[in-house]
């Protein structure tokens, strides 16, 4: 496969592996090219069937081809299937299945690997600290927008104060 194919998966597949979702900056490389359909069960260099993942996904994942291998279940297509109505993440980083289908694919792949599941508790905990933090910058624009208003309605009560000054020393 030439580079600029190459770029064309790597941008298609937003340089995370279709399989377990590891980003390029994850692994510290770039990741490999899996036929989907694998090639010696007829499968096609065609976009459709090319699937960008990592080392160890595309070693799991093997030459399975569901019409000539047992279980004979269709291995999902990351891109092609909705991953959401086959697969569920637990608070616990676990994947279940919730399809013969997902529940194959998590087999196969080894989706609930411990350096993924640890991988997918660390990607929770950044989001929760991103959470915070955008709460955070929330409530200190509140702070300051209550800060404004009580800065102006001080001035006001001093712009009253000097008026009754002026007025007051005017009649002696
Ligand atoms: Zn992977």
């Amino acid at each position: 496969m030439d580079e600029q194919r190459r770029e064309q998966v790597r941008e298609r597949y937003t340089y995370r592996c279709g399989y377990c979702g590891v980003h390029e900056a994850d692994v510290g490389s770039t990741l490999t090219i899996d036929h989907h359909r694998p090639r010696r069960h007829g499968g096609t260099d065609d976009n459709g069937n090319i699937v960008y993942c990592c080392t160890r996904c595309n070693q799991h994942k093997g030459a399975y081809w569901h019409e000539v291998h047992a279980p004979y279940i269709r291995l999902l297509h990351p891109l092609d299937d909705s991953l959401d109505l086959h697969l569920l993440e637990e608070q616990n980083g676990q994947l279940v299945g919730q399809t013969p289908e997902g529940v194959f694919y998590i087999h196969r792949l080894h989706l609930n690997r411990p350096q993924l599941i640890e991988h997918r508790l660390g990607r929770c905990a950044d989001q929760r600290t991103l959470n915070e933090v955008n709460e955070l910058r929330q409530q200190l624009r509140d702070l300051q927008q209550q800060m404004r208003r009580l800065h102006s309605s001080f001035q006001e009560t001093m712009d009253e104060i000097e008026r009754e000054t002026i007025i007051d020393n005017s009649f002696p």
